[in-house]
């Protein structure tokens, strides 16, 4: 989520992924037994040539590394410590600022931030989703091909878990109350406390580990330099004999745990207001289809960047650990402590249809390039013109994809928008995820535009010509 890519286009669908472990099994292993494992040919000791050295850093090098690697935690930490029980102090948006240095003082100190029981809780969430993970049914789907041949297979139940994990949280709820959600909700400084303490010890566990053995390095952490290598990612797929660190970290501890964060922001509103305002009603329904979509699609998140080309060290531990459940939640929060504002009926006819925008644009633009991969002469797309390239592949300059190079990302920020619209404009907070989502679809937009250049060549330059908008149409 570290980019917590939750949804591609180039993902496949359950369908889709069960046919190509089908298809691959066919052509590769038969594999009979239902645990992931490595499936293909038994690679013992990838020759050297196959974990080359890192030449070109990104974020900056060694030097950005350190900057974001020390940030990170403090932007999570800085953006909670500004609402507190005692509300947000912040009235307007110039004031807030100030509002943060001042707020972050008294807070900084350490009784403040650790606690045993918020460490215990945090740790008791992560095994919960770890024996999730081990117990619960769940379909094996095969990982893309790796570069030393091998291909993994991967357990494929964070739906389940999800599922098992509301009927649970029921169960307790009826028979003991609130108690449980009121303590997450209240603790929420010292559980990211937590977080980053967990954080910290599994990245930098994870990067001593890569050096045991014989291990399959991502091309972009083998700098040689420990603080690049510990934050973009040492090893590609580490794993604890069948259980892949990396897919679990993804989509389970962080992403449920972001709906979990809301549920208990909800019913902590619901106990010291007595209702729960429009607003956090719509905040969380929209933001817990975010999820779930995500969950019943998780074989997609196999073909991500994330998976098929990063390492898992800081970067991805933080996004998926930290940055998506503890800032993701800033809307649920800040309504929790500011249950005075409502939205009206006008107000949420105008966020749900903003919503809606966003999502029919994100979901229609990425099927449709789902679609047109797996099939161009496919029922849905044949209608559709595309052009040819020397490399192979042919791109759309019809439908969605005729009408911005990456309409999808578009969609995709309305709906960030439509999450943080019903918190009004009292305060900054609440924003935070749309102008840091720009920030990220922008600079993701850049470094896809490099690949595709480097792919597609001067074919590139003419679909550019071709479909002259990045983004928004008619507007850049
Ligand atoms: P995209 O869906 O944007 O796919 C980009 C790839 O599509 C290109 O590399 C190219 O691959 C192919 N492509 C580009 N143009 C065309 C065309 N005209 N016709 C056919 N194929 C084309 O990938 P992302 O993973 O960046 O985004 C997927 C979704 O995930 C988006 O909706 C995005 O908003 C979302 N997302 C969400 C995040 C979050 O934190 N919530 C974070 C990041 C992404 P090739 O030609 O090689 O097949």
């Amino acid at each position: 989520m570290a980019t917590t890519a939750f949804d591609s286009p180039a993902r496949n669908t359950r369908a889709q992924a069960r046919k190509r472990v089908a298809s691959a099994d066919r052509a590769i292993t038969p594999s009979p037994d239902p645990q992931p494992r490595i499936a293909t040919r038994d690679v013992k000791s990838p020759v050297p040539e196959l974990n080359p050295r890192t030449h070109s850093y990104e974020f900056a090098g060694p030097i950005g590394a350190t900057i974001l690697s020390v940030t990170m935690p403090m932007i999570v930490l800085g953006l909670n410590v500004l609402c507190t029980p005692d509300g947000c102090p912040a009235a307007s948006w110039v004031s807030s600022t100030t509002a943060l240095a001042a707020h972050l003082q008294p807070r900084v100190a350490w009784s403040a931030l650790f606690d045993p029981g918020a460490l215990v809780a945090y740790l008791g969430w992560f095994a919960w989703c770890v024996a999730m993970y081990r117990l619960l049914p769940g379909d094996t789907v095969r990982g893309t091909p790796l570069r030393n041949g091998q291909t993994l297979l991967y357990k494929i139940n964070g739906f389940n878990t999800l599922v098992f994990t509301v009927i649970c949280l029921l169960l307790v709820v009826n028979f003991h109350g609130p108690d449980l959600l009121l303590y997450i909700a209240d603790n929420f400084v010292p559980i990211i406390f937590s977080a980053i303490l967990f954080t910290y010890a599994m990245s930098l566990g994870l990067y001593l580990a890569s050096f045991k053995g014989t291990k399959l390095l991502a091309l972009g952490g083998n700098s040689g330099n420990p603080i690049y290598d510990f934050f973009i990612g040492r090893e590609l797929n580490p794993r604890i004999g069948n259980f892949d660190l990396k897919q679990f970290c993804e989509l389970r501890p962080g992403l449920i745990g972001w709906l979990l964060l809301d549920v208990a922001f909800l019913t902590k509103q619901y106990v010291t207001a007595g209702y729960v305002t429009d607003a956090m009603a719509l905040v969380v329904m929209f933001q817990a289809i975010y999820v779930i979509d995500a969950l019943y699609n998780e074989p997609k998140v196999l073909t991500t960047m994330d998976i098929t080309t990063d390492g898992f060290g800081y970067m991805l531990v933080a996004g998926d650990l930290l940055w998506v459940p503890f800032t993701y939640t800033l809307q649920a929060r800040y309504l929790s402590q500011m249950p005075a504002t409502h939205l009206g009926w006008l107000g949420v006819l105008g966020v749900l249809a903003l919503n809606a925008l966003g999502y029919y644009i994100f979901r229609s633009a990425n099927s449709e390039k789902d679609a047109f991969r797996s099939d161009p002469t496919g029922p849905r797309v044949k209608h559709l013109r595309y052009m040819e390239t020397a490399a192979g592949s042919k791109l759309l300059i019809s439908g969605w994809w005729g009408r911005a190079r990456h309409i999808n990302y578009f969609g995709d920020w309305l709906m960030s928008v439509a999450w943080s619209l019903p918190c009004g404009f009292a305060h900054p907070i609440p924003y935070f995820y749309p102008v840091y989502f720009a920030v990220l679809l922008v600079h993701r937009f850049y470094r896809d535009e490099h690949k595709c250049k480097t792919k597609y060549g001067k074919d590139w330059d003419k679909y550019c010509a071709l479909v002259p908008y990045r983004i928004v149409p008619y507007v850049w």
